[in-house]
Formats: structure tokens, C-alpha cells, sequence
């Protein structure tokens, strides 16, 4: 591309881009029928990249699902690749609940507005804004970068992230580490202390369908092999178990930090007091203690004076990572016998250690963009991506930058009404990423 004589500003183009992308609307119903919008999402990345001299390549797992992948190659071909990602995909958005139309990337009051606006085409932004802004001034990364921007997160990932891991591992050739969605995003700690929680360890996913089976019958005979009768005692045994917890490395370390930080005395032995004094954080890290297993559905039956013969209920289980044959063993044992168990999804989780060069660059940087502030590893609950690419033998962080105001309640922005970013985040964002990169 030709030298133009005012290139735009990244901090400028972030916002650009964002709002670009907010404006496509990739809503993703879970249905390949009636999702929408990836396609046209895809190619807009692809042009935005193209324009700058990166050629990127588009992969379609079903019509109109579609990722997109380019390399953008570092200094140091011996090194590592880093893998650079974000999801095109939102969930959808009922328009009139909300205070702007969720699809047309609206600015007020310093924020743009959107669905996806958080989770995650700000991130998509930043990404694009920073190698678009390093491609023109000819800036080369220490590494070979992969950025991938993929469909269907939102639904599991299957015509996205694992469509790609396991149609297209060529795309991943070198790949080392992994930085996506959620985390590098500040908490403002009771002390009014600013840390960015880095997501170094996410819960495994295990949606688990339980069936009971019975002898049919008459509903006003005597019977003793009732199938909704065995099915609803093993849910609510599972329902109304509390499940002890279990600290990961990656939880205590958060503890031990933020106890340090605050001066809010952790006890190891009893977690769950330290966390609830955590204020708005304990949120997100409750959940991540203890295995959870939470009953959502139940299907039994046809007419009331007929027992039917099977029964089965649906329980999420969220599994710490590395415990989810533990936890279904348990599961088992509280379900008792007469139950059948069949896996929806089954997607274990992961963790890395907080450590290495990659870590110390975001501490780095975060250091250099806010002075005073830290960075601390922590588990998601949810799911993402990187349950995909962390199958590659990769190491996954989430570390997508945001310096948010201490009141804004962001993690309920995630999927919610009147989603939204500061525009002055969006900025700080793709600094924090400059620097960290360069380091990186
Ligand atoms: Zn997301």
C-alpha cells in the first residue's frame, strides 16, 4: 500500500472498526439456518487486512459460517507463533429492550454501544487497528502472529474454533501460545486498587443428559419402577449437592494476590469468606472453587394416567480443569442406579501456569499504560475459544485490555442489555496491546 501523508491513528481506527463490525449483525442463534452475518463479517476482516498488504484466507465449516485466518510473519521465524484471536459472532439481541437499535453501533455519553461491543469485536478491533498500524509504518512483531477471527463461539465453537482446530491445523503450524477472550480487563478492588485479571484457566464444559427407564403403566395402579420417580430423586440429589471446593493454582494465586493487594485476610481453608469480601469480583470468581452441576431441564411423560417408560433431565456441569471424570463419578454416585448418562458437549477445561516472557509482557505493559496497576491470573466459569486451541497442546490466556471505571458493572455487559465499551478503553486497549506485542 502507498505511503499516504497522515496514516489514520490505530487509537482512531479502533473505534472505527469496532463500530464497523458492531454494524454487521452476526447474530448466532445456535441454528445454521437462521445464523447470519459471519460471512460478511469474515470479509470485511479480510479487506481490513488486505488493504495493508496481509493476505488473510476465509473458511467456510457450513454456507455462511465462516472464520478467517492470516499470518502475519515476526522477526524470528525460530520462535514460536502467537495466536492472536477473537469470535465474529454475537448472540442475539431483542432490540426493544434496549436504549439504542443493538445493531447500529451507536456513540454516547463516551461509550459505543452495540451488541458485541465487549464480547468481543472490541477486541476484533483492537487487533485489526494494531497490525493495520504496524503493517504501514512497516513495524515487524518479534514472532510470527496468527490472527484468527472465528464463527460460532457463541454456540459451542463447532463451525468455528474446533471446526478449525481439527479441519485446518495447518493454520496453526509453530503455534505456542494463544491470546483471546476473557480477561486484561480491570477490577477495581475495594481499596480502590486497579488489577487486570488475566484468564490463565477456564472450567470444562460437560452438558450431561441423565435417563432413567422404568416399567410403563396404568397411573392408578400400585408401582414400584417408576422411571420419573428414579429420574427426579437423581436430580435432586445433584441438584441440592454442594460440592467442596477445591483450589487450582490458578484461584489461590488470585486469592494470595489480591490478599496481598487489599489486606483481606485469606484463608485457605476457608476460600468462600475471602471471596465474598472481594465486592462485584466475587462474581467471577466464585464459581470457580468447586465443580457446579445445575439442573436445567426435564422431559418425562405424556398424559397423567400413564407412567411413562424413560425420563431424562439435562445438567450443566462445569468441571475444574482436569476433574471432570472426578466430578462424574460423583455425579454417578448421587444419581444412584437405573440412570443412563450421555454427554451434549463434553469439553474439558484447561489451565496454564502465570508465568513465562508472554506474561511478564502483559504485566509490562499494563505497568507502562497504568501505572500503579498489577495483573493477576484467574479461572472462567464460561467457555471460549480457547478450550479448542488449549486441545493443540497450546497455551491459552485471555488478555484483551480495557481500563474500565470503577462502577461500570462490566461483566454483566456480557450478553446483556445495552451492551457497551468506553470509547477511552477501546484506546487504552490497542496501546496495552502495542506494547505488549512488541514485548511479546
Ligand atoms: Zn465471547
Amino acid at each position: 500500500m502507498a505511503e499516504t501523508a497522515n496514516p489514520p491513528r490505530p487509537q482512531d481506527e479502533v473505534v472505527d472498526i469496532a463500530r464497523d463490525l458492531i454494524r454487521i449483525d452476526t447474530t448466532n442463534t445456535g441454528d445454521n439456518a437462521t445464523a447470519k452475518g459471519e460471512r460478511a463479517a469474515a470479509e470485511y476482516v479480510a479487506e481490513q487486512l488486505a488493504e495493508v498488504g496481509l493476505e488473510a484466507k476465509i473458511y467456510e465449516s457450513a454456507p455462511g459460517r465462516a472464520s478467517v485466518a492470516c499470518r502475519f510473519p515476526g522477526a524470528d521465524p525460530s520462535r514460536g507463533a502467537l495466536l492472536l484471536h477473537g469470535h465474529l459472532d454475537v448472540v442475539p439481541a431483542e432490540a426493544s429492550e434496549w436504549t439504542v437499535h443493538p445493531f447500529s453501533g451507536e456513540i454516547k455519553d463516551g461509550y459505543l454501544f452495540g451488541r458485541g461491543a465487549v464480547d468481543m469485536k472490541d477486541f476484533d478491533a483492537m487487533l485489526l487497528a494494531l497490525v493495520r498500524d504496524w503493517k504501514r509504518r512497516g513495524k515487524v512483531p518479534p514472532r510470527d502472529l496468527v490472527l484468527l477471527f472465528t464463527a460460532d463461539e457463541e454456540a459451542g465453537s463447532d463451525y468455528g474454533a474446533r471446526f478449525m482446530v481439527e479441519q485446518h491445523p495447518e493454520v496453526f503450524e509453530g503455534v505456542t501460545e494463544a491470546v483471546g477472550e476473557v480477561g486484561g480487563f480491570s477490577v477495581t478492588l475495594p481499596n480502590d486498587l486497579r488489577v487486570y485479571v488475566v484468564q490463565t484457566a477456564e472450567k470444562g464444559l460437560d452438558w450431561l443428559r441423565l435417563r432413567a427407564t422404568g416399567r410403563p403403566g396404568h397411573g392408578s395402579m400400585l408401582h414400584d419402577d417408576n422411571a420419573v420417580t428414579r429420574l427426579t430423586r437423581a436430580v435432586a440429589n445433584i441438584g441440592q449437592h454442594e460440592f467442596p471446593v477445591e483450589m487450582t493454582p490458578t484461584v489461590r494465586q488470585f486469592l494470595e494476590s489480591v490478599s496481598e493487594l487489599t489486606g483481606i485476610a485469606f484463608d485457605p481453608n476457608n476460600p468462600d469468606e475471602t471471596v465474598a469480601k472481594l465486592g462485584p469480583v466475587a462474581r467471577l470468581i466464585g464459581a470457580t472453587l468447586r465443580n457446579t452441576a445445575n439442573p436445567t431441564r426435564l422431559n418425562a411423560g405424556y398424559k397423567t394416567n400413564v407412567i411413562p417408560s424413560t425420563a431424562d433431565a439435562v445438567i450443566d456441569c462445569r468441571s475444574l480443569p482436569g476433574r471432570n471424570d472426578e466430578l462424574e463419578a460423583i455425579l454417578r454416585e448421587l444419581a444412584g442406579p437405573g440412570i443412563d448418562f450421555e454427554y451434549e458437549i463434553r469439553q474439558p477445561g484447561y489451565e496454564t501456569s502465570f508465568d513465562g516472557v508472554l506474561v511478564d509482557a502483559m504485566a509490562e505493559a499494563i505497568r507502562q499504560a497504568d501505572p500503579g496497576a498489577r495483573t493477576v491470573p484467574y479461572m472462567l466459569s464460561g467457555g471460549t475459544d480457547a478450550k479448542a486451541f488449549a486441545t493443540l497442546g497450546i497455551r491459552c490466556f485471555g488478555f484483551a485490555p480495557l481500563k474500565l471505571p470503577a462502577d461500570l458493572d462490566f461483566t454483566a455487559l456480557f450478553h446483556g442489555i445495552d451492551e457497551r465499551v468506553p470509547l477511552d478503553g477501546l484506546k487504552f486497549g490497542v496501546d496495552v496491546m502495542d506494547r505488549f506485542i512488541s514485548q511479546s
